[in-house]
């Protein structure tokens, strides 16, 4: 099951693990989410912490595929942005802890890329 990662670029940024688990700030060390293990094909995320620090994480490997985008947007059950076709759990951000949020993900189960966009309404004032 394990897979070989060809790019992994951490910005102010912290994984649990190799290439899942806990997202972490590196400033502040809050968890700004969750990232499971198997189920995505490939990430990119750029996000600003509640405290201020930019991060961002660019995670694919060697048997990741480009993907196809679509239209659909990502369902989230109980925090967790799921897959709209085959529910697959791919990702929790959590927002409270962010100000704003770019999310692509692509899902390994189907080979969509979903892309996501957040900003915490006080972040705007
Ligand atoms: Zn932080
Ligand atoms: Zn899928």
């Amino acid at each position: 099951m394990a897979r070989t990662l060809r790019n992994k670029i951490l910005k102010n940024t912290r994984l649990a693990t190799n290439y899942g688990g806990w997202i972490y700030c590196t400033n502040c060390n809050q968890n700004i989410g969750y990232l499971c293990y198997v189920t995505y094909d490939w990430l990119k995320l750029n996000y600003e912490c509640n405290c201020g620090s930019h991060g961002s994480a660019i995670i694919d490997f060697q048997d990741s595929l480009c993907g196809r985008s679509t239209y659909k947007k990502l369902i989230t059950e109980k925090n967790r942005f799921c897959c709209a076709d085959d529910g697959t759990p791919l990702i929790t951000l959590l927002d409270k802890k962010l100000r704003h949020y770019h999310l692509e993900i692509c899902c390994k189960e189907c080979d969509k890329i979903y892309r996501q966009d957040f900003t915490q309404p006080e972040a705007d004032k």
